[in-house]
């Protein structure tokens, strides 16, 4: 049988395309229009974790029952006493509830990939708050788009052409040519080399170059030196000039900004500037989020417990990100168990947390093997949300769409999964 099944939802990027046309013939997805390489790879499929697996004592997996991969999951995280709970940017919002549900029970960390990539940017809006916009605003209104420490030509393919870029606007109906680009960054991007302008600023020297902005914007000219962090007070007045004569302004940032010297005070010094230029036009700043998901995990976690991550060890939800992220736990060799859910930490943490993560049990629930797999002693393979399974998610402007099913599959989905091992590890009196 062949269907085609139109607004289709990418579960790739924090863009969430949703108006993806999928060709399904015989339950197999055979063809995507619209979607970019990265979304396009995840629909139409590649190597799968084909059963749930337990390493034995020879270090092998071993293929075993999903009841039997539950059974020891279960068993694990029951004796352990500083278990973490790690991942869900790559899941429902469904997923991530059961998950926070889970860390209650057993009194353990939960924290997901924003720690490593926009968790600055979440204590940096703490502080300063966020004065965003939808991408629909954006698309209908910016007429000057800043990237800053961001490629979204690589990372969110579709994201100028949907959004940010190409498209006309409703008060913008020539598109590009009624939009300026700029780029800030420490090298020349796709994105930097498309752009009308490019500031070309030193490693590590964010903080100094938005100050020196922030400088300008306020008429404090006589603050800014000749040249700053590698870019001349010409080039910046230039640009401060264009940010303050703007109709609207959207500045994406991404993690040149999250993840270098400064990090959060970085993001502050961007909401600041923001903040400064509402005095005098429209501005607006978004994270260019990653994962699909990942700001649906901040939202949910944040409903369910008032921070999005949290330690449920004291019986009382605590959040202190340098003291109780993924990291600083792994670092300071304090996890006994981890449960991985829908990420690869052993990609992507720094060695010494990977080694600390590998010396204890460890649970990966995931539909795709990877560096993580090498590592786990239980794995648990599920179906792939928003095409075997549906479920919410969270857009990076903090849009919930809802993922479709696409196509059956055997393969139980996470928060399946997550119950049955809530169950086992429930006692009397636990809300479940
Ligand atoms: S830009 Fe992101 S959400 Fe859109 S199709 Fe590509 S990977 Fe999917």
């Amino acid at each position: 049988m062949c269907m085609e099944i139109t607004d289709a939802i990418c579960s790739f990027c924090g863009s969430l395309c949703d108006d993806l046309t999928v060709k399904v013939e015989d339950n197999k997805i055979v063809d995507v229009k619209r979607a970019c390489r990265l979304g396009a790879s995840k629909m139409l499929g590649h190597e799968r974790i084909n059963s749930p697996m337990i390493r034995n004592e020879n270090g092998i997996l071993e293929e075993v029952s999903f009841d039997s991969a539950i059974d020891k999951a279960s068993q694990i995280l029951l004796h352990a006493k500083r278990p973490l709970l790690y991942g869900w940017a790559s899941t429902s919002c469904e997923a991530q509830s059961k998950g926070v549900l889970l860390g209650e029970i057993l009194g353990a960390v939960v924290d997901s990939t924003a720690s490593v990539c926009h968790g600055p940017t979440t204590l940096g809006v703490q502080e300063k708050g966020l004065p965003t916009a939808s991408l629909g605003q954006i698309k209908n209104r910016a007429d000057l788009i800043i990237f800053w420490g961001c490629n979204p030509v690589h990372a969110h393919p579709r994201h100028m052409s949907r959004y940010s870029g190409y498209l006309p606007g409703f008060f913008l109906d020539r598109g590009r040519q009624n939009r300026k680009f700029v780029t800030v960054d420490v090298r020349m991007t796709e994105t930097a080399a498309i752009s009308d302008e490019f500031l070309q600023i030193e490693q590590g020297s964010d903080y100094v170059v938005l100050s020196a902005l922030r400088a300008l914007v306020n008429g404090k000219d006589d603050l800014v030196p000749d040249v700053v962090c590698g870019v001349s007070k010409e080039d910046l007045v230039r640009l401060s000039g264009m940010m303050r004569s703007c109709r609207f302004g959207a500045f994406f940032f991404g993690m040149g900004l999250t993840q270098s010297k400064g990090r959060y005070k970085n993001i502050d010094c961007a909401l600041s500037l923001t903040n400064d230029l509402n005095t005098q036009t429209k501005f607006v700043i978004t994270p260019l989020r990653g994962h699909y998901n990942v700001t649906g995990f901040g939202q949910v976690c944040s409903w369910q417990t008032g921070f999005p991550a949290v330690d449920l060890s004291r019986g009382a939800p605590y959040y202190n990100p340098g003291e109780m992220s993924a990291n600083d736990l792994l670092m300071r060799d304090e996890v006994d168990a981890s449960l991985i859910v829908a990420s690869d930490p052993a990609a992507h943490f720094p060695n010494a947390s990977v080694r600390n993560l590998a010396k204890m049990p460890l649970i990966q629930i995931d539909p795709y093997a990877n560096a993580t797999t090498e590592i786990a002693d239980v794995v648990i393979p599920t179906a792939i949300v928003g095409v075997e399974t549906e479920g919410t998610a969270y857009r990076m402007d903090g849009l919930s769409l809802r993922l479709r099913k696409l196509v059956d599959s055997d393969y139980p989905s996470d928060e399946e999964i997550l119950d049955k091992i809530i169950k086992k590890v429930s006692r009397k009196g636990d809300v479940c």
